[in-house]
């Protein structure tokens, strides 16, 4: 077992720069999770930890030792790639038992290690099969299984579940949480799925274009990003970012105003006609009732309506500005495509964002 800690990692290919500058450091037994838009990096990352890729410059340390110019088999990390590639003429014993036997383990320590792991991963009862006799989400579990029989100090997942349908894929994502609170091998998994990111990870790396762009806990991270693009980035559906204006007290939306909370006016020293981005999840936005003593309710053009069975996801534009808006209704609530309603945003729950940089104002 073993942390894994990158110091100012660079790769460059030709004139272009996949990743810039990447320092992070895993602690022994922790599962952290590489997440970010197609791109950005993710895969050079934990291609240049397994040693397929070679850092332009940069350090990188599995425990203590430097593993700069060790070569890939000696770094003792396993890796499963999203296209598993199992050895179809060997059974699934003979695939988990594969690289037990490249290190002569003795047959008896083999058997005990592969009926182990089989059993671990619900798999014990394929072990004579060839993997072409498997579903998806089975050859899935054996290239999982192949990777753990060999007990490396570093587990690195490169998009491992995404072959699969969504409901295996749900199962096989809580089989690997639970894997990893039994074994607690340091686990490096990438992904572009943000409810992977969010329901595996201890901590989260949100990177693009190369770059870091925030590491933390998932729940930190969801609840304070630290820019426009990972406040998009994650959540389903991606946060709503409203184009607004400041002007007497109140943000300008289009045509309709929504009055500024006085904790945002006070901290941003806001001016009249500043241009700002405001930030708001789906799930802050309820459907309104005139009657409050609302002073400005916004009003919502419903253009769809998908019952998601505990709730309704709407979908519509905020009358007079053209902007895209999302939030959820109560499923008894009986809406239309076409109706136009009041909404009530929780104003404790508002992000600001710089129209230009993408920062978080607030
Ligand atoms: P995806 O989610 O689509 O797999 P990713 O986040 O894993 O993307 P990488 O595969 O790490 O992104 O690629 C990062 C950048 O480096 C991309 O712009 C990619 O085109 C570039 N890149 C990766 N490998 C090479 C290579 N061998 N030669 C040239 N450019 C490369």
């Amino acid at each position: 077992m073993a942390n894994v800690k990158l110091e100012k990692i660079t790769r460059r290919f030709n004139n272009s720069t996949a990743i810039a500058d990447i320092t992070f450091e895993v602690p022994d037994g922790e599962f952290w999770v590489l997440v970010g838009p197609s791109g950005c990096g993710k895969s050079t990352i934990l291609r240049t930890i397994a040693g397929l890729e070679t850092a332009t410059s940069g350090n990188l340390y599995i425990g203590d030792t430097l593993v700069n110019d060790i070569p890939p088999r000696q770094r003792d990390v396993a890796m499963v790639f999203q296209n598993y590639a199992l050895y179809p003429h060997m059974t699934v014993a003979e695939n988990l038992a594969f690289g037990l036997q490249m290190r002569k383990f003795d047959r008896k320590a083999m058997r005990e290690r592969v009926e182990k792991v089989a059993r671990s991963l619900d798999i014990f009862h394929l072990l004579d099969r060839k993997p072409k006799q498997l579903s998806g989400g089975q050859q899935q579990r054996v290239a999982l299984g192949r990777a753990i029989a060999r007990e490396p100090k570093v587990f690195l997942l490169d998009e491992p579940l995404s072959n699969l349908d969504a409901q295996l894929r749900d199962d096989t994502r809580a089989e690997l949480k639970q894997l990893h609170q039994r074994v607690g091998i340091t686990t490096i998994y990438v992904t572009h799925d943000q409810v992977e990111a969010m329901t595996l990870a201890d901590k989260i790396v949100v990177l693009n274009r190369g770059k870091i762009q925030q590491v933390g806990e998932p729940q930190t991270v969801y609840a304070r990003p630290a820019n426009r693009t990972i406040a998009t980035f994650l959540g389903s559906p991606p946060m709503n970012i409203l184009s607004a204006t400041y002007a007497g007290d109140s943000f300008k939306l289009g045509e309709q105003f929504l009055a500024c909370p006085a904790i945002i006016r006070e901290k941003l020293q806001l001016r009249e006609g500043q241009s700002l981005d405001m930030g708001i999840r789906a799930e802050n936005i309820r459907v309104g009732d005139i009657k409050e003593n609302d002073r400005y309710p916004l009003f919502v053009e419903i253009k769809v309506i998908e019952p998601l069975g505990r709730e309704t996801l709407i979908r519509g534009i905020l009358a007079e500005s053209g902007v895209h808006i999302s939030f959820y209704a109560a499923p008894e609530l009986s809406l239309r495509a076409g109706d136009r309603i009041p909404i009530q945003l929780d104003l404790d729950r508002l992000f600001v964002f710089d129209p230009a940089t993408g920062d978080t104002l607030y």
